[in-house]
């Protein structure tokens, strides 16, 4: 394994949900859904196959329906306009987009800044660009708390350590809201500070919105894309794995001005050249679904994300309740623990359950230590006989 790769390891997902596997837990850690999306859905891809629409390669920046599906969403949905010919490209999944988008337009030596703790594949796909990743250190507010008590503690973002952070060196942020695992979700005001910071700095922003679906309140997923100044430096990526509950489709999608789009589509073209065929059609349906079921799912994840907010902080935690994704973050230290990687390596025997340790997101690990990451994408009956679990503790 080279240098760039040798801090990586394998991703903490497969190790749990190997351990999962293993043990025969509950597991709550990986995030993907216990329960496969849409049946129409479902049944377009088998009907694309059937039809031998797409079983040979389709075209490098995704099948045209695709494309044009996705510019009609973010218009519907943002009132962004995008070319599907000039400002959209089709990926495996957000996974490759980010990692194309930080090839494309990372030179080896560029800062990126990103919010930490961060999704795994920030750091290795920085790496393998040869920049050098900045975290900005997301911070619980108000008190710790103990208990239940944390309910509803935000882990928020410090905006003058954000500017601090800028240097001549920083090509970019990465960002991500909803974010991947304290669940939260950046305000109009944020956004708009990073938006300025943006523009003034000359900076271009990353920004994964996976979970721009699974915002709980009022006013709703914002995308940077719509503030002053960024239509023409976000590269906006998404994906169908978590709005479509189907995670190994792999179907994600890049947004970008052309030449933000060209630039990630040289890179992405030597990385899987395509993704898979069939799939893009059924995505391309699922996007024009009406809003009733975009609205069914964020009801059925906002009364999951209450269970298990309550069921944990009823257990001892200190939960976090998130106000996006589907994961929610809690503190141990109410339970007189400290080490969330010894917790989490130890609770499918202790108590039959999976969850995530969040210090592996971490880059000042210290920072990390206490929290533990739960997924609540699961059927009811599997929440509860995992709450019921953990109050055994
Ligand atoms: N970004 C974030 C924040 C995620 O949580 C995930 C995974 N679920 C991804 C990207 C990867 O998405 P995909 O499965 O579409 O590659
Ligand atoms: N994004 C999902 C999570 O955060 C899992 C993705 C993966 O396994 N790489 O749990």
């Amino acid at each position: 394994l080279n240098s760039r790769l040798a801090e990586f390891g394998t991703t903490i997902f497969a190790e749990m949900s190997a351990l999962a596997v293993a043990t025969g837990a509950i597991n709550l850690g990986q995030g993907f859904p216990d329960t496969d999306g849409p049946e129409e859905v479902r049944e377009a891809a088998v009907r694309a196959l059937r039809d031998g629409r797409g079983n040979q390669y389709p075209p490098g920046p995704g099948v045209p329906e695709l494309r044009a599906a996705i510019a009609a969403h973010q218009e519907r949905r943002y009132g962004l306009t995008f070319d599907p010919d000039l400002e959209v490209l089709v990926t495996a999944g957000a996974t490759e987009a980010i990692a194309a988008s930080l090839l494309a337009l990372v030179e080896p030596g560029d800062e990126v800044i990103a919010l930490e703790p961060y999704y795994d594949s920030y750091a290795a796909s920085i790496a393998l660009a040869g920049g050098t990743r900045v975290p900005v250190t997301l911070r619980p507010d108000g008190d710790p708390g103990t208990g239940g008590a944390a309910a509803g503690r935000r882990f928020t973002l410090d905006l003058d350590e954000l500017r601090d952070a800028v240097t001549p060196r920083t090509r970019l942020l990465l960002l991500n809201t909803p974010h991947n695992p304290t669940g939260t979700v950046l305000s109009r005001a944020e956004l708009a500070e990073i938006a300025r910071l943006a523009v003034e700095h000359d900076l271009l922003v990353v920004t994964d919105e996976v979970y721009e679906h699974l915002v709980f309140d009022a006013p709703g997923h914002l995308p940077l894309a719509t503030f002053p100044g960024m239509r023409e430096r976000t590269v906006t990526i998404s994906s169908a794995g978590k709005t479509f509950s189907f995670t190994g489709w792999k179907v994600g999608w890049v947004t970008a001005p052309p030449d933000l789009i060209a630039a990630v589509r040289s890179a992405k073209q030597f990385l899987t050249y395509v993704s898979s065929g069939p799939f893009q059609y059924a995505v391309a349906e699922a996007l024009a679904l009406p809003d009733a079921y975009f609205t069914a799912f964020l009801d059925d994840m906002r009364a999951k994300r209450d269970l298990l907010a309550s069921g944990l902080a009823a257990a001892g935690f200190a939960v976090h309740r998130p106000a996006g994704t589907y994961f929610v973050t809690t503190d141990i230290r109410p339970l007189g623990q400290e080490d969330g990687i010894a917790f989490c390596r130890a609770l499918p025997e202790r108590a039959g359950v999976v969850a995530i340790p969040n210090a592996v997101f971490y880059d000042h690990r210290d920072a990390g230590a206490p929290f533990v990451r739960f997924a609540f994408c699961k059927r009811t009956s599997v929440l509860e006989e995992a709450v019921a679990r953990l109050k055994s503790l």
